[in-house]
């Protein structure tokens, strides 16, 4: 299958690490230009050692100064865009509502969704001049679903959707397409750390609700961050040429139902 990406100029959220080192590597494998952001300094070190022809720019989503400087130096060098990916969102508090501190759910929405929101401002102006393109913002299951003692977090990705189905409306004719992407649990350090809050938080131990998380999956697997990036890139494709305004899962069908303790 050729995808027909090279040369389409990237911008990545949160792509040193996860799910977002991962889209990014598959950009650079079929030819695109990728510019990365990330707010870890050391994993965006390392994220360059990695993959030299790739820029780079340390940025916390969630403040408008670092986006608008992020966007700056890497139009320096793109000299445009083609591919806006919002990739970046923490998991956030897990505990029940009365428990959640006003300043963890602000934090939660802050790089979550107003994230998405500094850098889609940027990135339109770009797409239209390029005279289309596509922007991917990653949801999450707990973006079709709900997830208890997790309110801020899924809050912040029916937020996503939400987003991602209105821009898709306002932008079609400019031929700029928005989809969602909604990974269920992934593979690595991260779904390591949710489990365990979520075990902390029922009084279960931690293998427990891992079984568990791997039940509500058709699959009974964690999805792989290649896997992901691959819907990526396929929707960012002219493959993808009419797909907009979606909310992808990628989650080894995962049905919340399917478990309960
Ligand atoms: P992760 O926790 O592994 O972090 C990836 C990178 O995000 C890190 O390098 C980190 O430094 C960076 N980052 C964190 N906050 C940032 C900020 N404010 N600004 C810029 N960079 C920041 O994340 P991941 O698991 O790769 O998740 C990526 C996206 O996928 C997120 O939106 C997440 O909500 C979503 N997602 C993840 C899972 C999962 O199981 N891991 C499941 C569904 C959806």
């Amino acid at each position: 299958m050729h995808l027909s990406v090279e040369g389409l100029r990237v911008m990545i959220t949160a792509g040193a690490a996860g799910i977002g080192r991962a889209i990014a590597e598959a950009f650079l494998e079929e030819g695109a230009r990728v510019h990365v952001c990330d707010v870890d300094e050391s994993a965006l070190d390392a994220f360059a050692q990695a993959f030299p022809d790739a820029r780079v720019t340390r940025a916390d989503v969630s403040s408008v100064e670092d986006v608008d400087a992020c966007f700056e130096q890497a139009m320096a060098w793109l000299g445009g865009l083609d591919v806006l990916i919002n990739n970046a969102g923490i998991a956030g508090p897990t505990g029940r509502i009365e428990d959640i501190s006003p300043q963890d759910w602000e934090r939660t929405l802050a790089i979550n969704i107003n994230g998405q929101f500094y850098c889609a401002r940027r990135a339109v102006p770009l797409l239209k001049d390029a005279g289309g393109g596509s922007i991917i913002n990653i949801s999450s299951t707990a973006g079709i679903m709900g997830f208890p003692l997790r309110t801020p977090y899924a809050a912040s990705k029916w937020a996503v959707v939400g987003f991602t189905k209105s821009l898709s409306m306002e932008l079609g004719e400019f031929g700029i397409r928005v989809n969602a992407i909604c990974p269920g649990a992934v593979a690595g350090p991260r779904i390591d750390r949710v489990i365990a809050a979520d075990a902390a938080a029922r009084g279960l131990p931690v293998e427990t609700v891992r079984q568990s998380a791997l039940n509500q999956n058709a699959l009974k697997e964690f999805i792989q961050p290649e896997s992901v990036a691959r819907e990526a890139l396929f929707l960012c494709s002219p493959m993808g040429r009419q797909i907009t305004g979606q909310a992808i899962a990628v989650d080894g069908d995962t049905d919340s139902l399917r478990t309960r303790h």
